[in-house]
């Protein structure tokens, strides 16, 4: 049985019981009644406390599972997901400027990023809701992911992405046997398009927006965070959590999942948040800047991920900022591009663009002054390089041509070449 006590509308503040509304609330709708599932956090901490995940053999993110919306244990999916790496990487901090970084790869979940949580969770809600059929919009990465959790259960998939999607992605979808819609149009579009076939179909809705329990699988980010750095550093937690920003849901989950370690006792001090956007779709940086509500904005940076003009999680993602004393800034594609090589080269992770986006994002809050030199971060890395390889290309320089002789190398290294 979950500590899930009911399901709150972030708008209206009414309360729901979790078995009488499936997305969000009938009073606000969809646009703004956002649902947010609540815990009975006293219950929850007799079982998640240090000790007991000190002695728990189980590194995944169902160590988390009190604070985990499931009601039966059977339906998780084999898929080794969570308790990702998290790197010191001091050579980074140097080139960024700051005083310490670290940096979580997220690319190293089973699909190959951070959207693996949130799927695996969706699954589970499906299986339990003997749903025939699982359905998202996505950039890329939920997609992708929800076709390999969809897989590994054993529950069909219906997935619309926009047509920019890059062809590593869209492999992932069509080997894993989901069936896929490329939409002729945005995002934003494809969003749209799956709401109504849900609705119409009354196939099981996976998008993160608008189905209360993704956030929740996406929180388990946080979760790891602190209990990693409560191993690593007592008593220390990074300044700043930095992270790209689309949707909104990932930024929100990464808040919701902090202040939940707090009251669970694992952080003393929250840290403040840094969501990253692109120069080209930076509808938070607006509202943020401006002090006003969601316009929503055209779409233009080659950061497919985070490609997201009309953010369906406006309110969570604004909170996490507001209420971490955190900041948005953007970034170029030509600052996030060279990221790419950065972080790899600087910390031995190859990150997708969107991935890439809060290492550049860094780098520009310490020009701004916004982070201070003497500040940590923690980088969340949201997806694999290897996911985008034409960006990673352009990024990347090019290759030195020879043919097949020693002549040719020693000439190209500038070496004395023998007569
Ligand atoms: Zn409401």
């Amino acid at each position: 049985m979950s500590y899930v006590t009911g399901l709150r509308c972030v708008h209206c503040a009414r309360t729901y019981h979790a078995e009488d509304v499936e997305y969000f609330c009938p009073v606000c709708g969809y646009v703004d009644g956002i649902l947010d599932v609540v815990y009975d956090y006293e219950a929850v901490k007799s079982e998640l406390h240090p000790s007991a995940l000190a002695e728990n053999g189980d590194f995944s993110i169902w160590r988390y599972l009190p604070l985990l919306p499931m009601n039966d244990r059977t339906l998780i999916p084999h898929l080794q997901l969570g308790w990702t790496p998290l790197y010191d990487v001091p050579r980074l901090a140097g080139e960024l400027g700051v005083a310490r970084c670290w940096v979580k790869d997220e690319g190293r979940n089973p699909t190959g990023s951070f959207k693996d949580r949130a799927s695996a969770v969706g699954v589970v809600k499906a299986l339990e809701k003997k749903a025939s059929r699982i359905t998202c919009a996505s950039t890329g990465n939920a997609a992708s992911s929800l076709a390999g959790f969809s897989a590994a259960a054993g529950i069909a998939a219906t997935i619309f992405v926009p047509a920019r999607a890059p062809q590593a992605k869209a492999a992932q979808l069509l080997v894993y046997g989901a069936q896929v819609f490329s939409v002729q149009g945005t995002y934003d579009q494809a969003w749209e398009l799956c709401m109504q076939a849900s609705a119409e179909f009354g196939w099981y809705n996976r998008n993160c927006a608008i189905n209360p329990y993704l956030i929740e699988g996406k929180k388990t980010v946080s979760l790891e965070l602190a209990e990693q750095f409560m191993r690593i550093t007592p008593g220390n937690f990074p300044d700043w959590i930095v992270v790209s920003v689309g949707d909104g849901c990932t930024i929100g989950g990464v808040w919701k999942g902090l202040r939940e370690m707090q009251i669970l006792g694992f952080i003393l001090r929250l840290p403040r948040i840094l969501g990253v956007q692109a120069d080209g779709c930076k509808p938070f940086l607006t509202a943020w800047r401006g002090k006003s509500g969601l316009v929503p904005c055209d779409a233009n940076t080659l950061a497919d991920s985070i490609a997201v003009g009309h953010p369906r999680n406006f309110s969570k993602g604004m909170s996490a900022v507001t209420e971490s004393g955190g900041a948005f800034v953007s970034v170029t594609d030509e600052e996030i591009l060279q990221s790419i090589p950065m972080l790899a080269q600087k910390a031995g992770v190859f990150g997708e663009p969107a991935g890439v986006a809060g290492v550049a994002g860094v780098r520009r809050a310490v020009e701004l002054g916004v982070i201070n030199r003497s500040e940590s971060v923690a980088i969340v890395m949201t997806g694999n390089g290897l996911k985008d390889i034409e960006s990673a290309i352009r990024a990347a320089g090019s290759m030195i041509q020879v043919r097949p002789n020693m002549k040719e190398v020693r000439r190209a290294l500038g070496a004395a070449v023998p007569a």
